[in-house]
């Protein structure tokens, strides 16, 4: 269904041998109907703390039956005219953020390197213009393993570190399910191949360290226990003076389904009764403690507040 980034770098270069613009040479089921952000960043404060949310890009996911096990397209299409986004695709846009505190500069997951879907990839183009060297990057909080949060860490083709000198700080769950030699007996075909990638890459890093638990990851920022969406999923509490921001991740990931219907069940979470437990426990803190959000999937710039909407949540974005 999806043309590979294979077929897509075949019909750019083609398009550049004919001289066409290549956007324009791409099939129309192909090109990216949402249109580019006029700004890829956005800085705010949390406290004394900066906060950079980075496009990376966005995956207009086609419909698939598959994708919530407990509703139908015509519900999933609902969802997304109800959010005020077009019907046609699933909008998943990925958003990274940089936090600046306490004199670290700290990267939350890694963006899709370019390596996921064809129209993403614009996070280290996008650093640049929000004024953030990469080379700069000391600490990287990694929420979970799947391809859009990670592949940002590795070079296509040949797994070089992008960011070799940061600390690359990881749950100790979620490495020890994907790097024991037994998971591809749990996985389903889609995953093996993730899996052969990040054995066949972290144990041999010497920047990553493996935490058990909720602790102080880097300064103002701990850990938080989100597990469903994989095994070992966290989210991210930022606390600065009277100021907090919860970088929820892939928790609530599309905000249009499942914050609206907690009790959707998403095709990308493991264990779909627990990341709903997860899910629920998350948002109902945000309503009790009144604190901003930001998630990965979540429209841009990505950050939000959270108030109770019938049976489920309703999300209040920040303006760009
Ligand atoms: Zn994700």
């Amino acid at each position: 269904m999806f043309m590979s980034r294979r077929d897509f770098v075949v019909s750019t270069a083609l398009a550049g041998a004919l001289g066409l613009n290549a956007k324009l040479a791409i099939s129309p089921a192909f090109a990216q109907q949402t249109p580019d952000l006029a700004k890829g960043f956005l800085t705010y404060k949390i406290g004394d703390a900066e906060v950079t949310a980075l496009h990376d890009g966005i995956w207009e996911k086609p419909h698939d039956p598959a994708f919530i096990a407990n509703a139908s397209i015509d519900d999933v299409k609902a969802a997304m005219v109800k959010a005020g986004l077009p019907p046609d695709f699933v909008s998943i846009p990925f958003t990274v953020v940089v936090v600046k505190n306490g004199g670290r500069t700290i990267l939350c997951d890694s963006g899709t390197g370019g390596q996921v879907q064809p129209t993403a990839g614009r996070m280290m183009a996008n650093m640049k213009a929000a004024g953030i060297d990469p080379a700069k990057i000391d600490t990287i909080l990694i929420s979970h393993f799947h391809p859009d949060h990670i592949f940002g860490l590795m070079e296509k083709g040949t797994n070089a570190p992008v960011f070799p000198n940061a600390e690359i700080v990881v749950s100790d769950v979620e490495y020890k399910f994907w790097t024991d030699p037994s998971v591809f007996d749990r996985l389903n075909e889609a995953r093996k191949g993730l899996a052969k990638r990040i054995q066949t890459v972290f144990p041999v890093w010497k920047n990553i360290r493996q935490v058990s638990g909720e602790p102080e990851v880097a300064p103002g920022i701990r850990f938080v226990n989100a597990p469903g969406h994989t095994p070992g999923h966290r989210a991210f509490h930022l606390s600065s003076g009277a100021s907090q921001l919860m970088i929820s991740n892939d928790t609530a990931y599309v905000p249009a389904l499942v914050v609206a219907n907690p009790g959707w069940h998403g095709q990308y979470d493991q264990d779909a009764p627990l990341a709903e437990a997860s899910r629920r426990t998350l948002l109902d803190r945000m309503i009790a403690d009144k604190v901003l959000i930001c998630g990965y999937h979540f429209p841009f710039p990505g950050a939000g507040m959270i108030s109770k909407d019938g049976d489920g949540y309703a999300l209040t974005g920040i303006k760009a």
